[in-house]
């Protein structure tokens, strides 16, 4: 289905061509007609399936922007989603007159003050950074019709849940609520049933957790070797942008110094850098002048870089949810990317965990680890389901929890 065969302003057509968006994309197919319809709506797709625009194209074509008031409300995990979002919103409504902002941390308070008294339809915010405000200022919501909680999952991992619940506690009057993630855990689960009412459940994929462009790839090879097997990878491989992933903020400067010394345009990117750092990574980034990026999962999430055709986990992600997200930076809207991971022995646990999980069907570089290796061993007790988790839950420790 085609854009223009939804009766929306010429003015959005008009900036819907320009941004190259003709047909809607299966979720934006599902979402707008109920979400111009006013319902609750519960949305679950695969990175980089078009959750912004699903939510967006809708949101700017119900604002009146006659009345200056904040007539929606979008709530992201981190500052770079809020920079992306209304970015993206900003393009839609280009030619009309609906003003978006955004506000998070580690920008100038007094600008965002600014510029929310004097008129802003629809805002994107972070939550900790919206909450810091409101302590401060007054914000009406009376005029809010829409609420949205995009990557919903990410949000709850992150802690946000307490926030979350407050600033909808804020929304005394009966309004539309949105709620977009790529990940249907049991807690997102529970927040939908807190606060939609009603909602329609969109879903798409539920057998594709990662998009199919998506080619997955591993590399077993003991640690003290991985660097030398990252290197190499990188030399060989045709790769246009690759973001390489450590577990850690240590392990990033870890790695950072080393391929400085061999590579040129890598940089990195993770909780500890001062906004206007992060902000300019980013941008670099995105405009590609950066071809290598080092990144803890901060970079990960949601984060939309089209260009990226290899996502590296250097070291191996945490979860399940943590691979989905990784890999996720690739492969975005049909086009191909890869995943390559280093599995070391102490990881092969978690790896037949997460090929089982996430369905994946490996493509393996060089040796192929005998999985379940450890359960055939004669004499030893196959370890059980519990030491396995054990593990896993063990190296969760030293993350990058940086928002
Ligand atoms: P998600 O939030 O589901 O991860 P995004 O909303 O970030 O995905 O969209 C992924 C990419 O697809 C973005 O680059 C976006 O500009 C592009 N995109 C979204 N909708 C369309 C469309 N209808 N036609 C073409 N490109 C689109
Ligand atoms: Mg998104």
């Amino acid at each position: 289905m085609r854009f223009s065969e939804f009766s929306l302003q010429p003015q959005i057509l008009q900036a819907l061509r320009e941004m190259g968006y003709e047909e809607l994309t299966p979720i934006q197919e599902k979402a707008i007609p109920h979400v111009l319809a006013g319902q609750d709506l519960l949305g679950v797709a695969e990175t980089g399936s078009g959750k912004t625009g699903a939510c967006g194209v809708p949101l700017v074509q119900m604002v009146d922007p006659t009345l200056n008031a904040l007539q929606a409300l979008i709530l992201v995990p981190t500052r770079e989603l809020a920079q992306q979002y209304v970015a993206e919103l900003a393009e839609i409504a280009r030619y009309t007159d609906v003003v978006p902002f955004a506000v998070f941390g580690g920008f100038d308070m007094a600008i965002q003050r600014a510029k929310l008294r004097d008129r802003v339809h629809i805002l994107v915010a972070t939550p900790g950074r919206l909450i810091d405000y409101l302590w401060n200022h007054a914000l009406p919501f009376s005029h809010i019709r829409t609420m949205v909680l995009d990557e919903a999952d990410e949000m709850l991992k992150m802690g946000f849940i307490e926030n979350v619940d407050f600033i909808l506690s804020c929304l005394l009057h009966d309004h539309q609520t949105l709620l977009f993630s790529a990940t249907m855990p049991n807690a997102v689960g529970q927040l939908a049933r807190s606060y939609l009412k009603d909602p329609v459940r969109v879903e798409l994929n539920k057998e594709q957790i990662a998009p199919a462009s998506l080619a997955h790839h591993f590399k077993y090879i003991a640690r003290r070797d991985r660097l030398k097997a990252l290197v190499t990878y990188l030399r060989e491989e045709t790769i246009s942008q690759a973001i390489i992933f450590c577990n850690s903020r240590e392990g990033v400067g870890r790695l950072i110094q080393a391929l400085k010394q061999m590579f040129q345009s890598v940089e990195l990117i993770h909780g500890g850098l001062e906004q206007p750092q992060r902000t300019s990574v980013y941008n670099r980034f995105r405009d590609r002048s950066i071809r290598l990026l080092v990144a803890t999962d901060v970079a990960a999430r949601g984060l939309d870089f089209t260009h990226v055709s290899h996502v590296i986990n250097y070291e191996f992600p945490q979860s399940e949810e943590v691979y989905t997200h990784r890999s996720g930076r690739t492969g975005r809207m049909g086009r191909s990317g890869v995943a390559m991971t280093f599995v070391a022995d102490r990881e092969l646990n978690a790896l037949q965990r997460l090929l089982r999980v996430n369905r994946i069907d490996p493509v393996w570089h060089d040796r192929v680890p005998s999985l379940g290796r450890e359960a055939r061993r004669p004499g030893r007790k196959a370890p059980g389901r519990r030491a396995g988790r054990r593990r896993r839950r063990s190296r969760s420790s030293g993350t990058d929890s940086a928002h």
